[in-house]
């Protein structure tokens, strides 16, 4: 069997038209523009590149962008004074602290200083809770991401054995949670994976959908899948430069040999990546919807 590539570029696109057509029907309805402020403290490359593509993917869809880029020595208090700021000004539907922050702060206290309502990360312990429930005002980015990825592409959620490797805050934990609701696109049996699993393969082996959110390269190989699974692969690891000097980034998932077994994989990059940035952009939109009161 050789996989069908589930490409997050293409369902990313998809859901960027929907988006920018309800964006334009809300101003023209509502003359009502959503608005995301985008705080990036410091100078880590890899979140510059990831601030940069959020704010330019806003102006693609017509959504108001604002950019605050602060020195490495910002204190505790200059930042959550802006967060301060940003929660209360009406222009911004949405505010995202990019992670991670450096060393000095405390970042816990800064995510839970911006108004859940302008949680469009969806990180706030009041959106957890409330994904927790099944009642999310906003599902966070990636795992949302994930769960459109797999109804997008056919895949039958409801009753399926789904493995989770990774337990973080912002992927293993929230994909776990919501595809456990009793709702469509969702309703599987979830078991979660991490470093204190005994038999790590015993497990992945059962999954009709593995998702992998390890951070390590190869974490998943062949011989630890079934024929037929359908693999979300959310890792990204930097491997070197290429010639150009461009980073190689390869997923948790040894690509080559686990796509001769399943029926549907997501590559890295082009998968679960340009879906996030999306999934961050409906939150915006719904963050708009929600202070105006239309839904
Ligand atoms: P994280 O906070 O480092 O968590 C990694 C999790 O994987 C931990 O729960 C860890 O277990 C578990 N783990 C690590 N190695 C393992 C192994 N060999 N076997 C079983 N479990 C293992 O990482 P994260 O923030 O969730 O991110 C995971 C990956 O996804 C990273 O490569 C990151 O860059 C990528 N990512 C991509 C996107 C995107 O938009 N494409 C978004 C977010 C993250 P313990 O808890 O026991 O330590």
């Amino acid at each position: 069997m050789t996989a069908q590539i589930i490409s997050g570029t293409e369902v990313a696109k998809e859901i960027r038209e929907e988006l920018k057509q309800e964006i334009a029907e809300l101003k023209a309805k509502h003359n009502l523009v959503p608005g995301l402020a985008t705080v990036l403290v410091g100078e880590d490359p890899a979140s510059q590149v990831y601030v940069g593509q959020k704010e330019k993917t806003c102006i693609a869809l017509g959504i108001y962008s604002e950019r605050h880029d602060l020195p490495v020595k910002t204190t505790q208090q200059e930042l959550m004074a802006l967060v301060d700021k940003l929660n209360k000004d009406a222009r911004i539907h949405g505010i995202l602290v990019q992670l991670p922050l450096p060393k000095h702060i405390n970042e816990t206290e800064v995510l839970y200083n911006i108004n859940p309502k302008k949680d469009v990360d969806g990180f706030h312990p009041v959106n957890l809770g409330k994904l927790m429930i099944g009642e999310p005002d906003y599902i966070p980015c990636t795992p949302h991401g994930i769960q459109e990825l797999l109804v997008r592409s056919g895949t039958k959620i409801d009753g399926a054995e789904v493995v989770v490797v990774g337990r973080s805050n912002i992927v293993g934990k929230p994909i776990a949670n919501i595809l456990l609701q009793k709702k469509p696109g969702a309703n599987a049996t979830v078991t979660i994976c991490h470093t204190g699993t005994r038999d790590l393969a015993f497990h992945t082996r059962r999954a009709d959908i593995l998702i992998v959110a390890a951070g390590k390269p190869k974490a998943i190989t062949a011989d630890m899948v079934k024929e037929g699974v359908v693999v979300i692969d959310v890792g990204v690891n930097r491997i070197g430069k290429s010639e150009s000097g461009k980073d190689i980034l390869v997923g948790d998932v040894d690509f080559e040999g686990v796509k001769e077994k399943a029926k549907a994989i997501t590559p890295v990059p082009g998968g679960v990546g340009p879906m996030t940035i999306t999934m961050l952009m409906l939150n915006t939109l719904r963050a708009a919807k929600l202070a105006a009161g239309l839904i």
